[in-house]
């Protein structure tokens, strides 16, 4: 049987393209002792992929020429060599950009789809989520009565921010492109207020949507709107780095004025507490995560949008959409 994947051709320069991704087909392995076939149903698209097929040093190891782009899947077993899986189980897995994988046992995860769709386990029961929950709760450290603001506030990490700044008894602020993702992130998510980062009045507009000033930033962009933010910022204000997808493109750092004096001096006067995080370092959040998400998920305390795109052919359009804005919630391509 054939399969179809997507390789790393070159590293792309701005945004990846098709000369860059490249679709091949390749011959379905068959499982080995201890090992398991998988057919991919959904493929999820993140931002950090970006940085994987870039040259420069980060926290993770780049995808070298020719390899498959990494990324996680759900999957369904369609043959076990292993006691723990069977015929038909679903799964989450490391699979990378591919329609068929054959994977260690021990790297599955096997997920339960009576808790919910099984495309959550990319999404709000998933990585991003587990993000969410993690970042804003121990990074953010949020106390009733607290502003929370959010940026790529419609995204899939930002979704789950103000719902459960909203939970933990905070004010929810959102930032996101266009007045149809505002009218999502309150009217769906239930935010207090969204304010449009592309407006002309985006200034003006997001210190009237936080009049008592901003004490936790949860930060998913950079750039313009980390500058607008960071005068609003109280003292002791927190601000989790969770991402900076304004850079994620740029092959060398933004020219312009020099903002770090700025930057410092808030962070020295204001006595800020601005902490990097990337979530797999964070193994002792799980158990909470696991315990209180999926039951808010269940009882509809949490909500998610996601958009899902048809077909792995469509894999490299549906990520510069990712990267540019086009979609709402957590971005999946359905892959069968
Ligand atoms: P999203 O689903 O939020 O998609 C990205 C969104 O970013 C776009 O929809 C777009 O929304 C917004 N965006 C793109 N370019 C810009 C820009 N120049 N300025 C402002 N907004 C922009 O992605 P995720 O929720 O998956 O990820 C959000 C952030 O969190 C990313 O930076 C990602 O790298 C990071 N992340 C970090 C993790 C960690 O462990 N630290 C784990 C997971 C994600 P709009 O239309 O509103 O502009």
């Amino acid at each position: 049987m054939q399969g179809k994947r997507i390789v790393l051709a070159q590293y792309p320069t701005g945004m990846p393209g098709h000369d860059d991704l490249k679709m091949e087909e390749f011959d379905v392995a068959a499982p080995g002792e201890g090992e398991v076939a998988l057919r991919t149903l959904y493929l999820s698209l993140d931002p950090y992929m970006r940085g994987r097929m870039s040259t420069a040093k980060s926290y993770a190891a780049k995808v070298e020429l020719g390899q498959i782009i990494t990324g996680e899947t759900v999957s369904e077993v369609t043959e076990s060599r292993d006691e723990r899986f069977s015929k038909g189980d679903i799964v989450r897995a490391h699979t990378g950009w591919t329609t068929h994988a054959v994977m260690s046992a021990k790297a599955l995860t096997k997920i339960d789809p009576d808790i919910a769709p099984v495309s959550t386990a990319l999404g709000v029961l998933g990585m991003p989520g587990f993000t969410a929950y993690g970042g804003l709760k121990v990074h953010g450290d949020p106390k009733p009565g607290e502003t929370v603001v959010v940026s790529a506030a419609a995204g899939a990490v930002g979704q789950i921010v103000g719902q459960l700044a909203k939970i933990w008894g905070c004010r929810a602020v959102g930032i996101a492109g266009g007045p149809d993702k505002c009218a999502l992130v309150t009217d769906t998510f239930g935010f207090d207020a969204c304010v449009d980062y592309k407006a002309d009045d985006f200034r003006e507009q997001l210190a009237s949507a936080c009049p008592d000033g901003i004490d936790i930033y949860f930060e998913n962009v950079g750039g313009d709107v980390l500058k607008t933010v960071l005068p609003l910022m109280n003292d002791f204000g927190r601000i989790p780095v969770c991402g900076l997808i304004a850079y994620y493109n740029m092959s060398a750092p933004p020219q312009g004025t020099d903002d770090m004096p700025m930057l410092m001096r808030m962070t020295l006067t204001k006595r800020l507490r601005i902490h990097g995080f990337i979530n797999y370092d964070h193994a002792e959040w799980r158990p909470d995560f696991e315990r209180e998400m999926p039951a808010w998920v269940s009882e509809g305390k949490v909500r998610y949008v996601e958009d899902i795109i048809d077909g792995i052919d469509n894999a490299v359009d549906a990520f510069q959409g990712l990267l540019t804005g086009r979609y709402t919630g957590k971005v999946l391509v359905k892959a069968g």
